[in-house]
């Protein structure tokens, strides 16, 4: 490669950061990182009606979660700015000035109603929907004088006749003939750009070598390329990305699954699965690793490896891989990762879990190999927090612990011999073997025994090691649960 490639994310903050988005911004921003190059951010906000500045800072916050830096952009400036578009309309209106001097360009005065009769005409006629150039035909000094005189006119694209063939580093070498474009609108009549065409100014402006970006824009890409061709600049290198289906092979939609970035973030998946998984909708490190690395993602990434064809977006195995990460993480890092949730469901407030780090640590680790994501955490603690007479349970368990027939007995009797074992602490893997013996010798199956104690102690009957749970509860609130829970069964 000669030099290096300047790359760019130009989202349109008119919605959360959408996880295609994401995508696109992994892939440009690990090819600028593989090859030497830059990444640049740029905010494509013409239209007013949709964007905001609150999306903005949810899509710039998004990518600073994925762990994504720009070199150039909208928050931290660089040598060619403004990176918002909306900050650029007198540049805009320069080039197009140009254009319509040097001829590639025209007014264009026809009424919504001529349009739409033109259309019209050539629908029933069953011919393509194109503008017939009827303005086209206008003397320039005529058109100039029209719009001196305050007549409303768009400025049009006025597409030359040949062929174009452009370099598609996913999709091979793109060719198109002139005749299957339109002749666009650049500026509309109340004076603002259009897309297309503050496109091609900006890649111009800021030096732009490689375009790499959804497949949706592929109906786009010689409207911009011909542009580029009339301004007289080199044109970029395309990659357009493959689409993100659904597992019924859909466009990814609401219906399938979440598609904003920021649901997953707030769902509690980790951010290198998160990373891991996007990356694998289009791309592969090789032919077998399934899970990898930022750092080989930046080591291996070329944009030449990403596939033409749809990836599906698994949501299955995006919970799985988020299991895989966060099993991986260690154990003070997932319990800063859980403090959040279990904060929002109330269980206890940031400084009690502070103030009982190690504690909480314990409480993570029996979980961490039954977890996917943070939020499952706090409905499989809460027990831990309720009030030792009044743990929280459900019919199920209920049923399933009065099955054993002495299960209040046995909880008495487990309560009598357990007090003097842990009055002096508890040792989860000692008190593993002494209670199992205990169950032994008084001639208890291990589920009559096991069942009603992790009812006692939890509310289920399934859960973490029953002895974890003890040590994680202390002595006295096991004590103080055996009882209430034999009293429970007892009355029932
Ligand atoms: N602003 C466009 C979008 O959000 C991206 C344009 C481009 O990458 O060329 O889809």
């Amino acid at each position: 490669m000669s030099k290096p490639p300047r790359v760019r994310f130009a989202p349109s903050p008119t919605g959360k950061l959408h996880i295609g988005g994401a995508r696109t911004a992994l892939f440009n921003w690990a090819y600028a990182r593989r090859h030497g190059g830059q990444f640049l951010l740029r905010i494509e906000d013409t239209d007013p009606e949709r964007s905001t500045k609150e999306f903005e800072r949810a899509i710039l916050e998004g990518l600073h979660w994925l762990g994504i830096q720009w070199d150039e952009g909208p928050d931290i400036g660089g040598p060619c700015g403004p990176y918002r578009q909306s900050e650029k309309y007198p540049q805009y209106r320069e080039v197009a000035q140009r254009l319509l001097a040097s001829g590639h360009a025209y007014h264009c005065f026809c009424s919504t109603e001529r349009l739409d009769q033109l259309r019209a005409e050539q629908e029933g006629r069953k011919e393509r929907q194109v503008y017939d150039r009827l303005c086209a035909k206008l003397d320039p000094a005529e058109s100039a004088r029209r719009v001196a005189s305050g007549e409303k006119a768009v400025v049009r694209f006025h597409v030359p006749p040949g062929e174009t063939v452009c370099i598609d580093h996913i999709r091979g070498d793109v060719r198109f003939s002139h005749d299957e474009v339109d002749d666009w609108v650049m500026v509309r009549s109340d004076g603002s750009p259009t897309y297309n065409f503050c496109v091609v100014c900006d890649d111009v402006d800021m030096g732009i070598t490689h375009v790499f970006r959804g497949e949706e824009h592929l109906v786009n890409t010689p409207k911009q390329v011909l542009l580029y061709q009339a301004l007289g600049q080199p044109m970029p290198e395309f990659g357009h990305l493959p689409l993100m289906l659904g597992t019924d092979g859909k466009k990814l939609s609401k219906r399938t699954g979440d598609t904003a970035l920021q649901d997953y973030r707030d769902k509690g998946y980790p951010r290198e699965a998160v990373v891991n998984f996007l990356c694998l909708q289009g791309w592969a490190l090789d032919g077998t690793s399934v899970l990898f690395s930022v750092d080989q993602l930046v080591q291996h990434f070329d944009i030449k490896d990403v596939q033409k064809a749809g990836a599906i977006f698994d949501p299955e195995k995006f919970r799985w891989m988020a299991g895989e990460y966060l099993r991986k993480e260690p154990l003070a890092t997932l319990a800063a990762h859980c403090t959040p949730f279990v904060v929002e469901a109330e269980l206890a407030t940031a400084e009690q879990l502070s103030e009982n780090a190690k504690w909480f640590e314990e409480v993570v680790k029996t979980e961490q190999p039954r977890i996917n994501i943070y939020s499952e955490l706090p409905a499989r603690i809460a027990y831990l927090f309720q009030p030792d007479d009044a743990v929280e349970t459900n019919d199920a368990a209920l049923a399933a612990v009065r099955k054993h027939a002495n299960a209040a007995q046995t909880l008495r009797d487990y309560r009598e011999w357990l007090a003097p074992k842990v009055a002096g602490g508890i040792d989860a893997a000692a008190l593993r073997d002494t209670s199992k013996a205990w169950a032994a010798e008084k001639g208890l199956k291990l589920p009559a025994f096991f069942q009603p104690v992790r009812f006692a102690l939890s509310g289920e009957v399934h859960g973490a090691d029953l002895f974890d749970v003890m040590a994680l509860l202390g002595a006295e609130s096991v004590l103080r649960r055996l009882e209430a829970a034999a009293n429970r069964l007892a009355e029932a």
